[in-house]
């Protein structure tokens, strides 16, 4: 079997997981919502492997409250944010990793992307 979370509950401004090998994950809201792999959120590469990413949306302190999680396929969990962003699919094997480490954020500002000669 693999690894499944027996329990997700938001707990203040974080996620607490407990997974059915017995441990359990503690994750930062706002950590999570800025690691949200939706292609709107982390870009998606095109066939030149060039990052395509489309503007910023504002967050504000909805963007970082969770108003319901939902399992998705049994490998991953839909996080439903207060502001109406629900894209992000986060594997468990991910959550499970960004538990047990911290997980590298991506930068608040990042670069423009210039194009490659
Ligand atoms: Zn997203």
């Amino acid at each position: 079997m693999g690894l499944l979370p027996v329990r997700v509950q938001p707990i203040g401004n974080e996620l607490a997981i407990a997974w059915n090998d017995g441990g359990e994950s503690y994750l930062k809201l706002a950590d999570l919502r800025r690691l949200c792999p939706c292609a709107g959120c982390a870009g998606e590469r095109d066939l030149l492997g060039r990052l395509m990413k489309g503007p910023d949306r504002p967050l504000t302190a909805e963007s970082f409250r969770v108003a319901g999680t939902a399992p998705v396929g049994g490998y991953a969990l839909q996080i439903y944010w207060e502001d109406g962003h629900s894209d992000g699919l986060y594997l468990y094997t991910r959550l499970r990793e960004w538990g047990d480490a911290p997980p590298a954020l991506p930068p608040v500002n990042p670069a423009p992307l210039l194009p490659v000669r």
